[in-house]
């Protein structure tokens, strides 16, 4: 971002009425493709305002299995116009990346969180997991599927597998959904990895699930959307998200915040935006108790 960009953006936040002061040691984690937009889309304007209340009784953090450039592309409004930002945790790569909100008006967002993963895996089995995924790409492509470009992005802490690649359109990504469902194609190559890391003696190191609509996300055991967690171990955490069953990305944390009643299944912007309200009638509450 230049200089000079970032001061309108910062001149857009100052005529915020509010700049959020929550000191609390509580925060609602959302995920964002499908919970805070639709997938691969920009933020539905439509749930600033809910936001904006709960921002009044706790911080707020995006969880998500993409990189922090589509963090910035997606959720540009917020970003740019919203006093938001100062409660707002950026946690790209399921939180292996952290960037806690800027803390004064003319601050801005600066990483403090960077896990590598070619380090935590080594060379050498780096390499295996990149040359079966470049030979599952050319058995996958013979099925016919759209294909762009950057079929397999590294991101420091994960690497996302797009069969159909990450340039993929809107026009792309659902013609490659119709088919995924009426084939199982992510589903089928998913146990087909798994064999292959197993083969190769990798499997108990590295994790996969399946990554929004039409990718996969690979990465380390353990770094899942759980990794988020690690950074809030003294603070009482909720999580909002939409694939939450089996093989999905949020299944991990949904889970890991199940039994404390504090994990929450969304469908859509509508539904988040209900969720939304019963966290702040929640908090509302608790807060009346508390005096
Ligand atoms: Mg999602």
């Amino acid at each position: 971002m230049t200089y000079g960009k970032r001061i309108t953006w910062l001149e857009e936040r100052k005529k915020s009425k509010t700049v959020c002061t929550n000191k609390k040691n509580r925060i609602v984690l959302f995920d964002m493709d499908g919970t805070l937009t639709p997938p691969r889309q920009s933020f539905d304007t439509n749930l600033l305002q809910p936001l904006r209340e709960l921002s009044q009784h706790t911080q707020i953090g995006i969880v998500t299995g993409s990189d922090v450039e589509y963090v910035n592309q997606q959720m540009e409004y917020v970003l740019k116009k919203s006093e938001l930002v100062y409660c707002l945790h950026l946690l790209p790569c399921n939180g292996t990346k952290w960037y806690p909100p800027p803390r004064q008006l003319d601050d801005w967002y600066d990483i403090k969180h960077n896990a590598d993963m070619r380090e935590t895996l080594g060379e050498e089995k780096y390499r295996h997991l990149v040359a079966i995924l470049l030979d599952l790409q050319c058995h996958v492509s013979a099925l016919g599927i759209p294909l762009t470009g950057e079929f397999i992005q590294y991101r420091g802490s994960m690497i996302n597998w797009c069969p159909i690649g990450r340039a993929a359109k809107s026009k792309d990504r659902e013609q490659f959904v119709l088919k995924d469902e009426k084939l199982s194609i992510r589903k089928n190559y998913l146990k087909r990895l798994e064999r292959k890391l197993s083969l190769n003696g990798i499997q108990k190191d590295i994790a996969c699930t399946l990554g929004g609509d039409t990718s996969f996300d690979i990465y380390p055991i353990g770094w899942d959307k759980t990794y988020a967690l690690r950074h809030f171990e003294d603070y009482d955490v909720w999580f909002v998200g939409d694939r939450c069953g089996e093989n999905g990305n949020d299944k991990q944390i949904y889970d890991a915040l199940y039994s404390k009643g504090r994990s929450y299944k969304t469908t859509g912007i509508e539904k988040t935006k209900e969720i939304i309200k019963a966290l702040v009638g929640h908090f509302a509450s608790l807060e009346s108790t508390d005096g």
